[in-house]
């Protein structure tokens, strides 16, 4: 196991889990919760949600997670297009990689807290082979997202993959998405820093030639920008990797402009790109967590009135892919199964999404005359 991994692992107080409970009878509910979606924390998060709520209410279970709609696996539905293990290409120009498929702390409102994603094993050195035989084929392909899990998890491994990734000719963009920043801001040292920046490199005399490495983080709200965790992002920044925040919109959290122009100000000054603000996925007991897609077009109206460069792109996801919202956005709603839905003309194409994915359309998906997806979401309540 890597070092890094120990170093995660972490003794969940009997407390921690049950902080949330007001009566024996929640203490019960959550008992439930847990079973299914296990709680985890860093011993560094520890220090953080004994002081803040807002971190608190991301990391410990509610009893309100019983009450459950949407799925575990919300976004995955439509994956799980490649033969190559902990590889999947939903778009033309880029593939997503999943070396690790665990985190060192578990965000409650993501689908990896549930044992349905976590316990998968990792990607094998032989996995990682095959992908990068496979990724050299795809001749449209230029970039890479190495995703999670966490991928600084097993950093041996990440290293051996991002080693085979910058020598592909065909793969110029290299992109890693971690929470590890804010679970464990130690793990980045000056060595693992120098290590990164490394596969950095510009080519002056041919820019097709040039390749680049970011890092897209993962803050949600002021509290979250303690000062060990800017010294680590400092330590990538000031080596020249670029990282880019994204946010996600949680009820009771971060739910209001004040508390998001801060963020984004504070990540701005902190040399922080503000990339996305991303609507809650309708993940299975995240409801007391969700707002409408609505109320994020509300707050992204007031940020609009802000400098250009503090004004993330505002986003939520079908399981057909990625939908911008825009300051004019205006939502055509619907009701499954009981649920109010969002309907709403996708700017993929259907047979792009069948051929590169080798599935059907995600359940509930249509296509539209001229051939786009026509995509559903399950819409948050206020
Ligand atoms: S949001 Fe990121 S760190 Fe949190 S559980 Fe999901 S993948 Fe892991």
């Amino acid at each position: 196991m890597d070092k890094v991994v120990k170093e995660q692992q972490v003794v969940v107080n009997e407390d921690f889990a049950h902080f949330f409970a007001k009566n024996n009878a929640e203490r019960l509910i959550i008992d439930g919760i847990i079973a299914d979606n296990p709680m985890r924390i860093t011993p560094y998060l520890k220090t953080l949600i004994l002081k803040y709520e807002s971190i608190r209410k991301q990391f410990l279970p509610s009893p309100l997670e019983a009450i459950t709609y949407g799925s575990t696996t919300p976004f995955e539905e439509g994956k799980k297009t490649s033969q190559v293990y902990g590889l999947e290409r939903l778009y033309r120009d880029r593939v997503l990689l999943t070396p690790h498929f665990d985190c060192p702390a578990y965000c409650r409102f993501c689908y990896k807290k549930s044992r349905v994603m976590r316990n998968r094993k990792s990607m094998s050195y032989d996995d990682i082979d095959q992908a990068i035989g496979e990724i050299r084929k795809m001749e449209d392909v230029r970039g890479a997202l190495i995703t999670g899990g966490d991928p600084f998890m097993d950093t041996k491994k990440l290293f051996y993959l991002l080693d085979r990734l910058v020598a592909l000719s065909n793969i110029s963009e290299i992109r890693i998405g971690t929470r590890m920043l804010l679970n464990s801001p130690h793990v980045f040292t000056d060595e693992l820093c120098d290590q990164l920046a490394d596969y950095i490199r510009p080519d002056f005399t041919d820019p097709n030639k040039s390749k680049y490495l970011a890092i897209n983080v993962h803050f949600n709200h002021p509290d979250e920008l303690q000062p060990e965790v800017l010294q680590a992002c400092h330590k990538l920044t000031s080596r020249g990797i670029t990282l880019r925040n994204q946010t996600v919109l949680l009820k009771g959290i971060n739910d209001n402009t004040k508390t998001m122009k801060h963020l984004f100000q504070l990540l701005l000054r902190n040399n922080i790109i503000v990339y996305y603000m991303n609507h809650c996925m309708p993940v299975a007991g995240s409801d007391h967590l969700r707002t409408s897609v609505q109320k994020g077009l509300d707050i992204y109206k007031d940020l609009c009135t802000e400098s250009s460069c503090s004004i993330p792109h505002y986003v939520y996801a079908p399981s057909g892919g990625k939908v911008h919202v825009g300051p004019d956005s205006t939502f055509e709603y619907s009701e499954i199964n009981g649920m109010k839905v969002i309907k709403v003309d996708m700017l993929y194409k259907a047979e792009e999404f069948r051929k590169l994915t080798k599935k059907d359309l995600p359940l509930h998906h249509g296509e539209t005359e001229d051939g786009f997806i026509k995509g559903v979401y399950i819409d948050g309540k206020d």
